[in-house]
């Protein structure tokens, strides 16, 4: 068994990763030092909530549930959340197999298939009515994958060191929201560094860098902004491994690196609810639209009023079979940079500027929804590996830590152990 941190950096494919990378010394070093994937397929909806979640669990969306940033629940659409994913996933197996799992910010793990926990900085946006007196189920869910699990006081003995666990709140500050969401995410690796570092170092830590993303939505990627989150990334990961260095720990980890979709400009918004009228349920994602026919009529209806603006009927192969027959997915032309969204304040008429300059869930097919992806650390080889699927990411890490799951895709390669790392070595050196 060989211990693990998986870092998602929000929103990078695989092609804005290899354009910046002479910029991001770390990453840079680890991409040629370890396995790099040159692109890893995006979810179908290739989002943030289905990402995240195939990364740990192994299957497609059709089995794990969690096929939009948004779900049908039987009679909405609404924000998913940890209690919605349908599977065990990595860090439920590797708890159940003694493995010691400290989720520290990650998104749609739930807080039991963790030792140590540590809620997303961003769980606030996924409140739909968190201040009710009394929350919908939903929020509940979120309310509570938002909170600090630590029976054992591990995170109360880090804040004596002088770790700072009063993570930021970036949307209580809007004015500041993106500055803050840098820090939130350095809070977090600052806290994972401290526990690599602590006499009961985690087998498996789950981080996110999650503000890239915004930066993606609000200056698009050739914005300098962009990249100075990007390279603020790099800089948060390099400071990581120097943390675990001077802890002489850093031998002890391997690390994955990697996102939960890409992103492309999709300046043109396709107003949905102008379209549709206020009596069609859709919910949108990106370049996806999903809609809950309320009857054969106005599912002939709807497709006829979309096929006007070359919106195209897409299948439900990734929807849960149960709900196939349900819901209409349509997706956007080849080529387009049209996103589904609700009007926006001063637009008239039923398109015009979309809502971000750039943005996630793509038609399949789209180059710029693969993910980057790398893997470095002492059970890595140093290869480059063509192409990889969403869902052979969590076999890997299943493989790094030695956890056993019932997951039939394979893993991107067979990690190294001590009989075989000395073959590997000398091949290296031979280099
Ligand atoms: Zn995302």
């Amino acid at each position: 068994m060989s211990k693990l941190i998986l870092i998602m950096v929000d929103g990078i494919s695989a092609d804005y990763f290899e354009s910046i990378r002479h910029q991001l010394p770390h990453l840079d070093r680890l991409a040629r030092s370890g396995t790099q994937v040159n692109g890893v397929t995006p979810e179908m909806c290739g989002t943030s909530c289905p990402g995240r979640t195939s990364i740990v669990a192994g299957v497609a969306p059709s089995e794990h549930g969690i096929y939009g940033n948004h779900i049908w629940d039987g009679e909405q659409f609404r924000w998913a959340n940890p209690e919605d994913v349908r599977v065990p996933t990595l860090p439920a197996y590797a708890k159940a197999q003694g493995l010691d799992v400290a989720g520290l910010g990650y998104g749609m793990i739930r807080p039991q298939d963790c030792s140590l926990y540590k809620g997303p900085w961003w769980v606030d946006e996924m409140l739909m009515r968190g201040r009710d007196a009394e929350p919908m189920p939903a929020d509940t869910v979120w309310l509570s994958a938002g909170a600090d699990y630590d029976d054992q006081g591990r995170l109360a003995a880090l804040q004596a060191q002088g770790i700072n666990l009063e993570i930021v709140a970036p949307n209580k500050n809007p004015d500041i929201k993106l500055q803050l969401g840098m820090l939130a995410d350095q809070q977090l690796l600052d806290v994972a560094a401290g526990l690599a570092a602590s006499a009961q170092a985690p087998d498996f830590m789950l981080l996110e860098i999650g503000i890239t993303d915004y930066f993606l939505h609000k200056y698009g990627a050739d914005h300098a902004l962009t990249e100075w989150s990007l390279r603020a990334a790099d800089a948060q990961i390099g400071t990581l491994l120097e943390r675990l260095e001077q802890a002489s720990v850093l031998d002890r980890y391997n690390l994955l690196i990697c996102s939960d979709h890409g992103h492309a400009p999709m300046c043109s918004g396709l107003y949905v609810d102008r379209l549709l009228g206020d009596e069609v349920v859709w919910s949108s994602e990106g370049g996806v639209l999903m809609v809950k026919p309320r009857d054969q009529a106005q599912a002939i209806w709807v497709q006829a009023a979309l096929a006007e603006y070359g919106i195209e009927l897409w299948n439900n192969d990734h929807l849960p079979p149960e709900q196939q027959d349900q819901l209409l997915t349509f997706v956007v032309p080849e080529g387009s940079d049209i996103s589904f969204e609700s009007q926006i304040v001063g637009a008239s008429g039923v398109s015009g500027p979309s809502k971000y300059l750039s943005n996630h869930g793509m038609r399949p097919g789209s180059r710029a929804d693969m993910r980057f992806c790398i893997f470095n650390g002492p059970a890595i080889p140093r290869q480059r590996i063509e192409s990889g699927l969403a869902n052979q990411i969590a076999p890997t890490m299943a493989a790094i830590l030695g956890v056993e799951t019932p997951w039939q895709a394979e893993p991107l390669f067979t990690p190294l152990t001590p009989s075989n790392t000395s073959i590997e070595c000398a091949r290296d050196s031979a280099e």
